[in-house]
């Protein structure tokens, strides 16, 4: 767990953006939305989800077949307005385009999603034939619809080919995307100011404090490669102080190992822990389950470059 006590600086865009969560809908001409399309909340909230989607890929592709569990990947973030407050939908529709159908949110550089065509904004109608709505009537109580179409698409055969019908601009398109298996883990974006990153078993959530604090996808990628550290490696809070203290200096370790095979750069990763260094004034109070920030950022200097990309199962 990655989690700092002071609340996070965030840009002037992304407070307005969250003082817009929780009131009424903006009532605008049409003109006029086109004119604030760039700062509203949810152009900066498919921004965020892409950030995250970019790096989440290229963590899950570095971590391979460590993870407890792989699954069927093709490199999308997904989207739909049923996450959000019915009167948000009008913004949602005249700023993202999202509508009634599930959205691409982002598509990773280089995923099998991408080199098949699959682009950012593009509207989910149908995953192998079987339409959204009926992937959504069917999905488990308290599924949202994103997570449910990404189950869809990580429960196909080995080998086999996912059939997108995506709508682009009015036109019905079709897409024949063959994904790769690769750790399951996936990167979870909740709005909190609070700079935190942390992981059950299966998956990892990250704060939007987070990513406005990490000045880059190097920092960022430090941050989630810890937290997929913990997954690989199967810790549970709730241990000892010194055992939990083991686990962490691992996490730090292998989340190093992890950020450098997904090609992002140490010198630049690990400024995140200095810059969490100096806002830690209450270090004093600090659980003795985790070094000074000024340790973990030296531990992590002097370990050796990752030689085995993806790196091995523990
Ligand atoms: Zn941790």
């Amino acid at each position: 767990m990655i989690q700092d006590r002071k609340k996070s600086g965030f840009p002037a865009g992304l407070q307005l953006a969250l003082a817009f969560i929780g009131v009424a809908p903006l009532a605008l001409p049409a003109q006029a939305a086109t004119d604030v399309a760039r700062d509203v909340w949810p152009v900066l909230l498919r921004r965020d989800l892409a950030r995250v989607g970019h790096v989440e890929w290229r963590l899950r592709r570095a971590a391979g077949a460590a993870c407890p569990v792989q699954a069927p990947d093709v490199g999308v973030v997904l989207d739909d307005r049923g996450a959000y407050q019915k009167r948000d939908w009008p913004l949602l529709a005249a700023t993202v385009k999202m509508d009634e159908h599930p959205a691409v949110a982002s598509v990773a550089p280089g995923s099998p999603a991408d080199l098949a065509g699959v682009r950012a904004g593009d509207e989910v109608l149908a995953l192998d034939g079987v339409s959204a709505e009926t992937i959504i009537a069917r999905r488990p109580a308290g599924t949202v619809v994103a997570d449910a179409l990404l189950d869809e698409i990580a429960r196909t055969a080995p080998d086999k080919a996912v059939v997108f019908d995506l709508r682009r601009a009015g036109a019905v398109l079709q897409f024949s995307v063959v994904p790769v298996r690769h750790c399951a883990v996936r990167l979870v974006l909740f709005t909190d100011r609070s700079i935190e990153a942390h992981s059950d078993t299966r998956n990892v959530a990250i704060s939007t404090g987070m990513l406005a604090f990490a000045r880059t996808d190097d920092e960022l990628a430090l941050a989630a490669g810890h937290e997929i550290a913990h997954v690989i490696n199967g810790d549970r809070r709730g241990a000892p102080a010194k055992v939990r203290r083991g686990m962490e200096d691992a996490a730090d370790a292998l989340g190093l190992r992890l950020m450098e095979c997904a090609g992002y750069v140490r010198a630049t990763g690990i400024t995140l822990f200095e810059r969490l260094g100096s806002r830690d004034w209450l270090g004093f109070l600090r659980a003795r389950t985790h070094r000074s920030w000024k340790d973990r950022t030296q531990s992590l200097r002097a370990l050796p470059p990752a030689t085995a990309c993806p790196v091995a199962a523990p």
